[in-house]
C-alpha cells in the first residue's frame, strides 16, 4: 500500500501547553495513565452510544475493555481500546491541535495568575490535561487508531518537541492503541514498566473505570502436586513455584452508589468523586439518595470545592451522568439539573429508564423532570443545612452561578434567595443573607435596601447613601452583573420590598415644601440647561453631606446595568437620568443667589455643569469632556486660593 507520510508543526498554544504540562506536573507524573485510561473509556462510550442506533458497527465484538501492556526491556507501555478509534482528519484535529477552544484563554489565565511559574498540579487539573500528559514520562508517543466500521488506519507519532507526523496504515482491530516510549526514571523514581507500578496507580485513580482495564500479571504460584517433581520418598524436589502470566481486571469498576451508605467509606466517597469529576481537589460535600416510591432511583451527587477552569466557558459539560440499572447510558446529563446548578456532579442511575433513550426524549421525559425535580429539591436543602463556614466557601465559589436560579427557577425562588449572600454597609465584609438583613432591620424601616456597582468601595462611598447611613439603615452591596437580574426578578424577600438606594424616592422624611418651592425657578432652569442629559431636576432624598447625585425613576435601569449592557455590545434605548440637588448643601444656596442676581452669568453654566458631572463621578461613570471639566476645576481652584491664601503671587 502506498502511504503518505506528513509531517506537521504542532499549532503554538499546544507546544506551550506541553511545555506547561511537563515542567509543571514533574511530581504527579503518574496522572497521565489516568487520562489515557479515561480517554479510551469515552472512546468506547461513544462506540457504545453509536451502536444504539448501528449495531452492525461492532462487528461482533461486544467485549469493551481496555489493555495495558508493558516492555522493560524495550521501555514501552502501551494503553489499548476497542472503542471508537478516529479517522485519518479526526486525528489531525483532535491530537495534532488542541480542540478545546478554552487552551488559549486557559494559557493567558495561567500566565496571568501565576506570572509564569509555580502552577500546582490542582490547576492543570481543574482543566484537564488528557493525551498531552503522555510527554510527561514518554521522549516519544506513537498512536495507531482505526475507527469502527472502517478499514483504513492511522499511525501518529511525536516526540513532543514541536512537530509530529501522521500516516494511512494498517490495523487489525478497531479503537486506538497508544504507545509510550518512556524515559528512563530518574534515581528513586517510579518506573511504569513495572507491573506492580501500574497496577496501584489504576487502583488508585481509575479504579471506578467503567470497562475492564486488563494487563497480563506475571505471579509465582504453587506449582500443582500432580506436576511436582518428587524424590524416591515422594518427597518433591526444586521449585515449588513457579512463575505465571494470567491477564488480571486492575480495576474494581464498583458502582458505589448502588451500595447501602453505610458500607461507602468517606475515601470512596472521595475517590469516586475525583473519578467522576476528574477534579484532584477533594469534594466540599456529598449527597447519596435513594429514592423508592413512583420515581425510583438512585443519585450520588457531590459538590465541588473549587470551581473548575471551564465552567464559565461555554461549552462547559455539565458533571452528571446517568446510568440506567449499573449500565452507563451518558454523560453531561444537563435535563437532570438546571444550568444554575451546573457545578453539581455526579451519578444518577434510574432502573426505569429506556437503555436507548436519546437526548432529544430525555428532555421530554417526565420521569426525567420528575427526578430533576427532586434532585434540585434535595440540592437546595443540602446547601441550606451546610454550616456556616463551609458554606460561605461554597458561596464564593459558586455564589454567582447560583444566584441565576432566583432569575431562572420561579418555583424554587424564595429557596434560593435564602441561599444569597451579600456584603453590606455594615457587615465589614462579611457576606450576610437576606434573612439577617431583615432580622437587623432598624425599627420603622420597611424595606430592604441594595445598591448595584461593579466596585465595592465606591458602593460603600456613594452619595446615593448618605441619608440611609445617617439612619443606621443597612444597604446591601450587590456587585455581580446577575444582581441586576436578581433584583428584577425578586420584587419582594419575606414581604420586605427590595428598593434601589439609588433610584426612585427613598421616602426616608419629608421633604420641606416650603424650600422646594423656592428653589422651583432654579431647578427649572438647571433641568433645560442640561436637557440633553437629565430629564429632572429635585430636592434629594437621599442625600446629606454631597451637593448631587444621579437617580433614576423606580423602574429605569441602573447606571450598573447601562454599563453591563454597553460594555456586552447592546443597544438600549437612552433613558435620561434625574439630578438631585442637596437644598441643604451651601453651594446649592450660593447657585441659588447667583442665579437670582443674574441668570446670564456664564459663571453659572459652568457650574451647572460641574453639578452634573461630580454626579457623575460619584457613581463610577466618566465625564463626557474630561478637559473641559478638569480646566473648570482648575478655574475654581485658583479663584479659591486667591481668597485662602491671598499673599501668594501669580
Ligand atoms: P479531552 O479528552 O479532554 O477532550 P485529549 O487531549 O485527551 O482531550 O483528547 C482530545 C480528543 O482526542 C478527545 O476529545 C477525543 O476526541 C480524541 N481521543 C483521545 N484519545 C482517544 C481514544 N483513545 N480513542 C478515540 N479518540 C480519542
Amino acid at each position: 500500500m502506498e502511504t503518505k507520510r506528513e509531517t506537521h508543526q504542532f499549532k503554538t498554544e499546544v507546544q506551550q501547553l506541553l511545555n506547561l504540562i511537563i515542567n509543571s506536573l514533574y511530581s504527579n507524573k503518574e496522572i497521565f495513565l489516568r487520562e489515557l485510561i479515561s480517554n479510551a473509556s469515552d472512546a468506547i462510550d461513544k462506540l457504545r452510544f453509536k451502536s444504539q442506533i448501528d449495531p452492525e458497527i461492532l462487528e461482533g465484538d461486544t467485549e469493551f475493555k481496555i489493555k495495558l501492556a508493558s516492555d522493560p526491556e524495550k521501555r514501552t507501555l502501551t494503553v489499548s481500546d476497542n472503542g471508537i478509534g478516529m479517522t485519518y482528519d479526526e486525528v489531525m484535529e483532535n491530537i495534532g491541535t488542541i480542540a478545546k477552544s478554552g487552551t488559549a484563554a486557559f494559557l493567558k489565565a495561567l500566565e496571568q495568575s501565576q506570572k509564569g511559574n509555580s502552577i500546582t498540579p490542582e490547576m492543570i487539573g481543574q482543566f484537564g490535561v488528557g493525551f498531552y500528559s503522555s510527554f510527561i514520562v514518554a521522549d516519544k508517543v506513537t498512536l495507531l487508531t482505526r475507527p469502527a466500521g472502517s478499514e483504513k488506519a492511522t499511525k501518529w507519532e511525536s516526540r513532543g518537541d514541536g512537530s509530529y507526523s501522521i500516516e494511512e496504515t494498517t490495523k487489525d482491530s478497531r479503537g486506538t492503541t497508544i504507545i509510550l516510549h518512556l524515559k528512563r526514571p530518574e534515581k528513586e523514581e517510579q518506573d511504569f514498566t513495572d507491573q506492580w507500578t501500574i497496577q496501584s496507580i489504576v487502583k488508585q485513580h481509575s479504579d471506578f473505570v467503567r470497562y475492564p482495564i486488563l494487563m497480563d500479571i506475571e505471579r509465582e504460584e504453587p506449582i500443582p502436586e500432580k506436576e511436582l517433581v518428587l524424590d524416591k520418598n515422594g518427597k518433591p524436589i526444586g521449585k515449588k513455584t513457579r512463575k505465571v502470566v494470567r491477564q488480571e481486571t486492575l480495576n474494581s469498576m464498583k458502582a458505589i452508589w448502588a451500595k447501602d451508605k453505610k458500607e461507602v467509606s468517606d475515601k470512596e466517597y472521595e475517590e469516586f468523586y475525583k473519578h467522576v469529576s476528574h477534579d484532584w481537589n477533594a469534594p466540599l460535600e456529598h449527597l447519596h439518595i435513594k429514592f423508592e416510591g413512583t420515581t425510583e432511583y438512585t443519585a450520588l451527587l457531590y459538590i465541588p470545592s473549587k470551581m473548575p477552569l471551564e465552567m464559565l466557558m461555554p461549552e462547559y459539560k455539565h458533571g452528571i451522568q446517568l446510568y440506567c440499572k449499573r449500565v452507563f447510558i451518558m454523560d453531561n446529563c444537563k435535563e437532570l439539573m438546571p444550568d444554575y446548578l451546573r457545578f453539581v456532579g455526579g451519578v444518577v442511575d434510574a432502573p426505569d429508564l429506556n437503555l436507548n433513550i436519546s437526548r432529544e426524549i430525555l428532555q421530554k421525559d417526565p420521569l426525567v423532570r420528575n427526578i430533576r425535580r427532586n434532585l434540585v429539591k434535595k440540592v437546595l436543602e443540602l446547601l441550606a443545612g451546610m454550616e456556616k463556614d463551609k458554606y460561605e466557601k461554597f458561596y464564593n465559589e459558586f455564589g454567582r452561578i447560583l444566584k441565576l436560579g432566583i432569575h431562572i427557577d420561579l418555583e424554587n425562588q424564595d429557596k434560593i434567595a435564602d441561599l444569597v449572600r451579600y456584603k453590606t454597609t455594615k457587615s465589614n465584609d462579611r457576606l450576610i443573607s437576606l434573612k439577617e438583613y431583615i432580622d437587623n432591620m432598624q425599627e420603622g424601616q420597611e424595606a430592604i435596601y441594595y445598591i448595584t456597582g461593579d466596585d465595592l468601595s465606591s458602593l460603600i462611598n456613594s452619595p446615593s447613601l448618605e441619608r440611609l447611613k445617617e439612619k443606621e439603615y443597612e444597604v446591601l452591596l450587590m456587585t455581580d452583573p446577575i444582581d441586576e437580574w436578581v433584583v428584577q426578578s425578586l420584587p419582594k424577600y419575606r414581604e420586605k420590598p427590595l428598593k434601589s438606594a439609588e433610584k426612585g424616592d427613598l421616602d426616608l422624611g419629608k421633604i420641606d415644601k416650603k424650600k422646594k418651592d423656592e428653589y422651583t425657578a432654579l431647578f427649572d432652569y438647571i433641568r433645560s440647561s442640561l436637557d440633553t442629559k437629565i430629564k429632572e431636576v429635585k430636592p434629594s432624598t437621599r442625600l446629606k453631606d454631597s451637593v448631587a447625585c444621579l437617580s433614576g425613576d423606580t423602574y429605569d435601569p441602573s447606571a450598573y446595568m447601562k454599563r453591563i449592557l454597553k460594555s456586552s455590545g447592546q443597544k438600549l434605548p437612552e433613558v435620561k437620568r434625574v439630578l438631585e440637588l442637596n437644598m441643604d448643601h451651601p453651594v446649592i444656596a450660593k447657585i441659588k443667589a447667583l442665579f437670582e442676581e443674574n441668570k446670564n452669568d456664564p459663571v453659572l453654566k459652568d457650574y451647572i455643569d460641574l453639578l452634573f458631572d461630580m454626579a457623575l463621578i460619584s457613581e463610577g461613570d466618566r465625564v463626557e469632556n474630561p478637559s473641559r471639566f478638569s480646566k473648570m476645576i482648575g478655574d475654581l481652584m485658583s479663584s479659591a486660593l486667591k481668597v485662602q491664601a491671598p499673599g501668594v503671587k501669580e
